[in-house]
């Protein structure tokens, strides 16, 4: 769209009144931000015309306004340019931290700290740290698995890079600061062709442990007030008992929210393992509905109860309402899994020095004072069977999701690439005839659907070439649920029959 210098400047107005309207802008700060944005947009004067109406933040002003910047030659035209330089103008409007957590704490004070944390989201949505326009594209569905419901995205609002910036930030030298995404330096960072403009970034300081930590949201919004809490200090993740007392103090601050963390090693761990960091929100994710599918007499920790969650991987679950027992029987767990062997279940703790057994934990508060924690038993050992590891998807699955299998995933909430959404297409065209499937052009690399060679042919196989459009596409889905739901059953570590129960079960009597 072609924008006059006169129009921007009126965007200018319209970005404003949004801000005066939400984002705490008060209106005698309004010639200060004027300039700002006038200077950030390159033009030499405001509009005459009064402005008080508005539209749609991203649609009617901001797109007009990168438009304008681009067009005046401003900025590049791709995508990450643009983001950067809308995060810039964003970050003008945006309230100070200071500002910020004052509000949080007199919200908390005053309504409790549920009010306190809708704030924080509500900011971090109006504020477009959160893109919702890019959110709203994810599509989700939800499937009835055999252990329970799984729920899966495709995560459509994180476009793919473009080969543009990726070479661009390949060439850009990057400081050592700040050392990574979660450190807090990251509160009002520009950004680069490689790392995320953070302008209109808050946290909330708070105390975890007695040590200094802060919780934002996730710009991601993989599920309801997705949000994380981060250490002041830029250390390694470790899951080991100040992690649970860390994670108690969090629920105890913040009932309404699960907390979990990310098992401490690679494959089997998030993406981020160089910053201490827990991820939590609402109680939504799936693995919560599943119940105990047995239980057991806990002799060591008589206030605890345990049991093994009917649940797709290898998962104990207790509850007490005394912390301190809780805390110390998980630690227990913690110590006796870090160093369990079970070659019959291909449980091997350490190679050399190196660890392989690992926890995924995540808490919980009920409203009747009951701690919940469960434990989530990972083991990220490769061989030559398994190079992607024992307990993660083989590579015949990696065509759905090659990425580590987190803490998301294994509570049953699938983000998988946004590629998938064309990709899906396509398949159903082959099977429904639309396309002609040349069995020697798909298994060539440069075939779009290469990595899919396998599953279009089983599909094939299963279904014909001749199916109806909408049965092709619900075959497609049905088979990205198939996949998720083995990818779950590949990281239980005690897999789900009698024997690996038994060897489970085995494991347990080590710890009651
Ligand atoms: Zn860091």
């Amino acid at each position: 769209m072609s924008i006059t210098a006169v129009k921007a400047a009126e965007k200018i107005e319209e970005l404003i009144a949004y801000a005066n309207d939400n984002l705490y802008l008060k209106t005698e700060d309004n010639i200060l931000i004027r300039n700002g944005l006038l200077a950030a947009l390159d033009l030499k004067e405001p509009s005459s015309a009064s402005v008080s109406k508005y539209g749609d933040l991203q649609s009617d002003i901001l797109n007009p306004l990168l438009d304008y910047a681009e067009e005046s030659g401003l900025i590049g035209g791709t995508e990450t340019e643009r983001i950067l330089h809308e995060t810039r103008i964003m970050g003008i409007l945006a309230p100070l931290p200071s500002f910020i957590t004052e509000r949080f704490d007199q919200i908390a004070l005053k309504e409790g700290v549920a009010k306190a944390t809708d704030f924080l989201n509500d900011y971090s949505v109006k504020s477009n740290y959160i893109r919702s326009a890019d959110i709203e594209k994810n599509l989700q569905w939800e499937t009835a698995g055999k252990f329970g419901k799984i729920i899966v995205t495709i995560n459509c609002g994180k476009p793919e890079k473009d080969p543009k910036d990726i070479e661009r930030a390949k060439n850009t030298p990057r400081g050592a600061y700040p050392k990574c995404p979660l450190c807090k330096d990251n509160v009002g960072f520009s950004g680069d062709f490689g790392r995320a403009a953070r302008q209109t970034l808050r946290t909330v300081p708070i105390l975890l442990n007695n040590e200094n930590w802060q919780l934002q949201f996730s710009p991601y919004v993989y599920y309801q007030k997705h949000c994380i809490a981060l250490s002041d200090e830029h250390k390694p993740m470790k899951v080991d008992r100040s992690a649970f007392i860390k994670m108690f103090d969090f629920v105890d601050l913040f009932r309404h929210f699960f907390i979990g963390s990310n098992a401490a090693l690679p494959i089997v761990g998030g993406s981020i393992l160089a910053h201490d960091h827990f991820q939590g929100g609402d109680k939504v994710l799936p693995m919560f509905d599943a119940d105990d599918r047995r239980t057991f007499k806990n002799v060591k920790f008589r206030t605890v109860s345990l049991s093994v969650v009917d649940w797709y991987n290898s998962v104990i679950r207790l509850k007490s309402k005394s912390r301190e027992d809780l805390i110390n029987h998980a630690d227990h767990i913690l110590c006796k899994w870090s160093g369990y062997r079970d070659e019959n279940s291909e449980i091997i703790p350490y190679t050399g020095e190196t660890p392989h057994n690992a926890v995924t934990p995540v808490a919980r508060l009920e409203d009747d004072g009951t701690y919940i924690l469960d434990m989530i038993l990972r083991n990220n050992r490769t061989n030559g069977d398994f190079p992607f590891g024992i307990f993660h998807p083989p590579a015949e699955l990696h065509n759905i999701k090659k990425e580590g299998i987190g803490i998301i995933e294994v509570m049953g909430l699938f983000i998988l690439p946004g590629r998938l959404y064309g990709e899906s297409h396509e398949i159903a065209a082959y099977l429904s005839g639309e396309k002609p499937l040349i069995i020697e052009d798909l298994f060539r690399e440069t075939h779009p659907l290469h990595k899919h060679a396998h599953a279009l042919l089983q599909l094939a196989n299963d279904n014909g070439l001749n199916m109806e459009r909408v049965a092709a596409e619900r075959a497609v889905t049905e088979y990205i649920n198939s996949v998720c739901e083995k990818i779950l059953e590949c990281t239980a570590v005690f897999k789900n029959t009698e024997r690996g129960q038994a060897a489970f079960d085995k494991f347990i009597e080590t710890v009651i």
